[in-house]
């Protein structure tokens, strides 16, 4: 049974009287081209180890294992676990594992994967969006370990990583997210390409860690605490946030904002990463 077409995965979820879990955001992937796409973008080669996050039905872990010296593939749905390794009967080059990717210690239970010390994870995912914020930090927490990561995402979300300074896009994710990794638009996705399909679009984005913040902050806790609150009142100007926030007082905040150039009057939603930082590190 073909595991990457609607009447494949229909035929294989029967096998075990199974129905797609949408708690576990199990919306399979049933477009080759799409599944084609993803493995493109991944750009694998011959001795790159894999790291998919969400097995499913084994859709795009096969593709992926075309291409890789291994995949590790991750799933937490141990009713899909008797379906999925048949499938994977005769490929040598797939490790499973059975459980939640947000509990796994990477270090201790996945870098072993990795075969020299310089080598990095491509990381792969169709995400079940639940825990896409989470999964991505993550791999953000890894990036000394990660070449680059192609994720499916729900567009909302793609869209607000890409996002520039003063569009409604722009949000605490984009900052966040950005200072840390390009971020770029691979495809956008139909909703027909997934069994069952999802209540949202989807879009597939690259991301490629970088090896150095983009700008380096004093203490990552005060950039934090400023970007949470410049977004947390988006309408607000810069100096109300600073000072509603207690990260200034009135005087402090205006005397900060003015010698770095930055109109108090400004809103947060308009200050690029850059700008943040600057103001972060005037504060610390
Ligand atoms: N890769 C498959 C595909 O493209 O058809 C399945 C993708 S489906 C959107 C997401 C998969 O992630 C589901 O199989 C779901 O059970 C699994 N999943 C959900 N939460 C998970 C978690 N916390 N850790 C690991 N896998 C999870």
């Amino acid at each position: 049974m073909d595991n990457a077409t609607l009447s494949g995965v229909r035929s294989l979820l029967a096998t075990e009287d199974l129905r797609p879990h949408k708690g576990l955001g199990q919306n399979f992937l049933v477009d080759k081209n799409i599944i084609q796409k993803i493995a493109d973008a991944a750009q694998i080669a011959p001795h790159d180890v894999v790291l998919e996050i969400g097995t499913g039905l084994g859709a795009l872990t096969l593709y992926l294992a075309e291409a890789a010296t291994r995949v590790v593939t991750v799933e937490i749905d141990k009713k899909l676990i008797p379906i999925i390794q048949k499938i994977f009967d005769s490929r040598s080059n797939i490790t499973l594992i059975t459980g939640d990717i947000l509990a796994v210690n990477w270090e201790r239970e996945l870098y072993g994967f990795l075969i020299g010390p310089q080598d990095r994870f491509i990381i792969c995912a169709n995400l079940p969006y639940y825990i896409t914020s989470p999964i991505i930090f993550r791999i953000l927490e890894n990036k000394q370990k990660v070449k680059r990561a192609v994720l499916m995402v729900q567009r909302e979300v793609a869209d607000r990583l890409l996002a520039t300074p003063g569009t409604k896009d722009y949000s605490l994710l984009t900052v966040m997210v950005s200072r840390m990794a390009e971020v770029e638009l691979v495809t956008r996705v139909s909703r027909n390409c997934f069994y069952p399909s999802p209540d949202v679009d989807s879009t597939v984005i690259k991301l490629v860690p970088r090896s150095e913040p983009q700008v380096a902050v004093e203490r990552e806790e005060v950039f934090a605490a400023l970007v949470r609150a410049a977004f947390q009142a988006r309408r607000k100007t810069m100096l109300n946030v600073l000072v509603n926030s207690g990260l200034a007082d009135r005087d402090i905040a205006i005397k900060t904002l003015e010698s770095l150039g930055v109109e108090p009057k400004r809103r947060g939603e308009t200050l690029s990463v850059e700008e943040f930082a600057r103001i972060a590190n005037k504060l610390t």
